[in-house]
C-alpha cells in the first residue's frame, strides 16, 4: 500500500447530477495520513484521507456539512472491506478527501454509499434556506448575509433592523405555499460571462469570486442562485418550513428555522416539553401561559405581604427594645 500523498486528477463530482443516486463505483486515486482522533479509550487513533476518481460524497462547503457513509471493497478488489467515511473535505486544489479510520490501497475498486437520511436532511434544510432567503428578499427587501447548518439548529442572518411578528408569519406562510406548489429545482452549468450577464439583469444577487463555469440552481419561478450544494428535486420535498426564533444580532436579525422531518421532530419535542410542564401545574398546554402568569402574580403578592410583615416585626422589636431600655433606666 502506498501511504504517501498521491496527487490525482480531481474527482468527478457525481453529487452535482440530481439523477446520479447515492451509490457509485470508483477507484482509489490517492491516500495520505489524515488527522489524529482521540478514541473511546483516550488513545490517539490515526485516520486516513482517501481520494477517488469520482464521488457522490458532498464535501463541507457553502455552509452545508459533509456527507457520511461507507466505502465497500468492490468484487475483484484484493480484499473485502467496509470502512466508514467519517468526514469529507475539499482541498485548495479542488480535490475531495474522504476521511477513513483505516487505509485503502491506491488502485482499489470501491463501491461508495452515501448515508441517505443525512443527505436528505441537509438537502431539505439547504433548499429551505434558498427559499426562505428568496422570500425575505422579495417580501421585506431583507438580504441574507450568512447561513449556518448545524446538527441542532439552522439559521440565516438578515441585513435588516427589525422584522415584525406579523411580517415573519407572512414570510413563513409564503414559503410554505411555494413548498405546496412543488416547484422544480433545476441546476445547470453556465460560462462565467453568462453568469455575469444574469447578475447585471438582476436575476442573480451575487457571484462567487472564482473563474470558470458556474453552477446555477434555478428554483422555478422563485430565484436563480450560484450554488454547488445539494438540493431536493422540487420544493415539495422540503416538506415544510417552521420558523422557531428571531433574535437581534450585531449585523441585523437572526432567524432560526427547520425543514422536513427535522421540523416534525422539533415540533414534537417542543410539544412534549409543554405537556411535561403543564402536567407539573395540572393544566393543558393551552392554559399553561395563563397559569404561569397567575403563579407569577401570586408570588409578587406574597413577596409584598412578606415585606409588610417583616416591617411590622421590625417595628415591634424596636418598640419592645425601647420599652425594656426605658424600664431599666427608671430603676
Ligand atoms: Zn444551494
Amino acid at each position: 500500500m502506498d501511504e504517501g500523498s498521491v496527487v490525482s486528477a480531481v474527482a468527478e463530482r457525481l453529487y452535482y447530477d440530481v439523477d446520479s443516486g447515492l451509490e457509485f463505483q470508483a477507484v482509489v486515486t490517492g491516500v495520505r495520513p489524515g488527522p489524529q482522533r482521540v478514541g473511546k479509550d483516550g488513545q490517539e487513533e490515526p485516520l486516513w484521507s482517501v481520494a477517488l476518481d469520482r464521488t457522490a460524497f458532498y464535501p463541507a462547503g457553502g455552509g452545508q456539512p459533509w456527507d457520511t457513509g461507507v466505502l465497500v471493497g468492490a468484487p475483484g478488489s484484493e480484499r473485502a472491506f467496509q470502512v466508514e467515511v467519517e468526514r469529507v473535505e475539499e482541498d485548495e486544489a479542488g480535490e475531495v478527501w474522504h476521511t477513513l479510520c483505516e487505509p485503502v490501497s491506491v488502485g482499489a475498486r470501491v463501491t461508495g454509499r452515501v448515508d441517505a437520511e443525512r443527505r436528505m436532511d441537509h438537502a431539505q434544510q439547504h433548499t429551505g434556506q434558498h427559499l426562505l432567503s428568496a422570500i425575505f428578499l422579495r417580501e421585506l427587501g431583507a438580504p441574507t448575509v450568512s447561513f449556518h447548518l448545524g446538527a441542532d439548529s439552522v439559521t440565516i442572518d438578515l441585513q435588516v433592523d427589525k422584522v415584525s411578528e406579523e411580517d415573519l408569519r407572512g414570510v413563513e406562510d409564503a414559503v410554505n405555499r411555494v413548498i405546496f406548489e412543488d416547484r422544480r429545482m433545476r441546476p445547470r452549468w453556465v460560462a462565467r460571462e453568462e453568469a455575469e450577464r444574469m447578475l447585471e439583469r438582476g436575476e442573480l444577487r451575487k457571484l462567487p469570486e472564482r473563474a470558470g463555469r458556474m453552477r446555477i440552481v434555478e428554483m422555478e419561478g422563485v430565484e436563480f442562485n450560484a450554488c454547488g450544494g445539494t438540493h431536493v428535486r422540487s420544493t415539495g420535498a422540503i416538506g415544510g418550513l417552521l420558523v422557531r426564533r428571531l433574535e437581534k444580532v450585531r449585523q441585523g436579525q437572526r432567524v432560526e428555522f427547520c425543514c422536513g422531518l427535522r421540523a416534525v421532530r422539533m415540533a414534537r419535542q417542543d410539544y412534549a416539553r409543554l405537556r411535561e410542564t403543564g402536567a407539573l401545574l395540572s393544566v393543558g398546554p393551552a392554559e399553561l401561559a395563563s397559569r404561569v402568569a397567575g403563579l407569577i402574580e401570586d408570588r409578587k403578592q406574597r413577596a409584598k405581604e412578606r415585606k409588610l410583615l417583616e416591617k411590622q416585626v421590625r417595628e415591634m422589636e424596636e418598640r419592645l427594645r425601647a420599652q425594656t431600655q426605658g424600664g431599666s433606666a427608671g430603676e
